[in-house]
């Protein structure tokens, strides 16, 4: 058994926290918020999507990105504004085209992975997080972006996942209450949705049941490596304060590139903002007008989820603008907008804003493993699909963890 201190409470710390104390080690989680899941693991697009695993770096994705970069309300939106981090970031992305393949097939292997895990958990801890196994509607109305998209269809079953085409009729059937004309898409029954931030929240709690001790209100600011274990500094309510555990899990969302250079490690993640708006669906009429199926509009970039019976989740936008988490009004209609045309008898009455920052790595895949000191390991960088991938993660982290310590540490430390 060993001591382990984990820093942050979002998604991929509290999936890791729930995995160690499962191994049976003890676990200290500091999270410098009042609450878990209130960063980017809030108000996402709830999509648990292996049906989404493609990764971004491709020729066809630069060229879109390219055509949208002078639209005001396009999906993308690149800041000009001189930064060292986001143009070498930028360089990296370019060069992990090359891995494009790769990288799809194993992240939707990952994916596929991680269903079994995170609805067992659910299911052992008695989570509610409003899980529907609805399948996830991906619809396209440029017969280009759908030609295009045939070959990603391809690596995603190299991967493992069943995914069909579907007929501008069929997406019809499937969700009868979309409105548009589309030319085609594809329908993954096995892909669901549910509630990141209750379900997270949830998982705290049953942490907590197990033993787990959580320091929220606690903003680590430093480390004191030595061969046997580490002294993590944090400031929690004004005061400085020093805990000690065996070893350092960081799973920290974006603040993890600024902590792994502390540890003398290099976490190459950029912060890529996000949007979502949840509509509340306060009728008989919008309840009946919103779509049950998660869907996927493959030319606006945006993704839907229907949580319970009185939200509807719809989220887009990969902004480029460093650290700002200002929720602009300008990213915000665009979503509302696309809702009204696409769900016409839905009422926008009231619709609550968020945005986001993705962790994400140049790769597009999350740093899962040890870092240069014995004592250091991650879980962290999971861009886009973190929520989809984080229950299959934590137990990958885990492992590396043990692998790590074994020998370390001595029997019932
Ligand atoms: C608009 C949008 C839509 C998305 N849609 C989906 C989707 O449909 N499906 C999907 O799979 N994924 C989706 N994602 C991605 C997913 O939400 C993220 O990958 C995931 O939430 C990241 O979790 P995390 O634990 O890495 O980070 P976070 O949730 O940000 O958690 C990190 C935590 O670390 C804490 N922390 C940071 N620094 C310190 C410190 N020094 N001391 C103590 N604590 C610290 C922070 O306060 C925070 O609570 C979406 C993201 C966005 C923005």
């Amino acid at each position: 058994m060993a001591r382990i201190i984990i820093i942050g409470a979002g998604i991929t710390g509290v999936t890791s926290a729930y995995a160690l104390l499962e191994r049976g080690h003890e676990v200290t989680l500091v999270e410098r918020l009042r609450y878990p899941a209130m960063e980017t693991s809030f108000a996402n697009g709830g999509q648990l999507s292996a049906s989404n695993a493609e990764v971004w770096n491709s020729i066809a994705t630069i060229a879109k990105g390219m055509r949208w970069i002078f639209r005001a309300d396009a999906p993308l939106l690149f800041s000009l504004r001189p930064s060292l981090h986001k143009y070498s970031w930028l360089g990296e992305f370019l060069a992990a085209i090359r891995s494009h393949r790769a990288n799809t097939v194993e992240t939707t292997r990952l994916a596929i992975a991680a269903r079994h895990h995170l609805f067992d958990i659910a299911e052992r801890e008695g989570i509610d997080f409003d899980l529907s196994r609805c399948g996830i509607l991906h619809f396209y109305r440029e017969p280009a972006s759908f030609t295009q998209a045939r070959r990603g269809n391809a690596l995603l079953r190299e991967g493992g996942l069943e995914r069909d085409e579907v007929s501008p009729q069929e997406i019809a059937r499937i969700e009868p209450t979309l409105h548009g004309d589309f030319c085609g898409g594809f329908f993954t029954p096995s892909d669901s949705t549910g509630d990141i931030h209750k379900f997270t929240t949830g998982l705290a709690e049953a942490c907590m049941r197990r033993g787990a001790k959580f320091l929220f209100g606690g903003d680590v600011s430093g480390f004191d490596l030595r061969s046997g274990g580490v002294s993590v500094r944090l400031r929690k309510d004004g005061a400085e304060e020093r805990i000690e555990g065996d070893a350092v899990m960081v799973c920290a969302g974006v603040a993890s590139h600024k902590l792994a250079a502390m540890l003398g490690d290099r976490a190459n993640i950029y912060p890529v903002k996000g949007y979502s708006i949840t509509v509340l669906l306060g009728d008989d009429a919008s309840r009946a007008a919103a779509p049950r199926v998660s869907l996927l509009d493959e030319d606006a970039k945006i993704v839907t989820s229907r949580l319970g019976e009185d939200r509807f989740r719809v989220a887009g936008t990969a902004e480029f603008n460093g650290f700002n988490r200002d929720i602009r009004a300008d990213r915000i209609q665009p979503l509302t907008t696309w809702s009204e045309r696409h769900f016409p008898h839905m009422s926008t009455r009231q619709v609550v804003p968020w945005a986001g920052l993705r962790p994400m790595t140049p790769t597009m895949m999350p740093i899962v493993g040890p870092g240069r000191h014995s004592r250091i390991f991650y879980n962290t960088g999971h861009g886009h699909l973190g929520w989809t991938l984080s229950a299959i993660t934590a137990e990958l982290a885990a492992e590396h963890l043990e692998k790590g310590l074994s020998g370390d540490i001595a029997p019932g430390h």
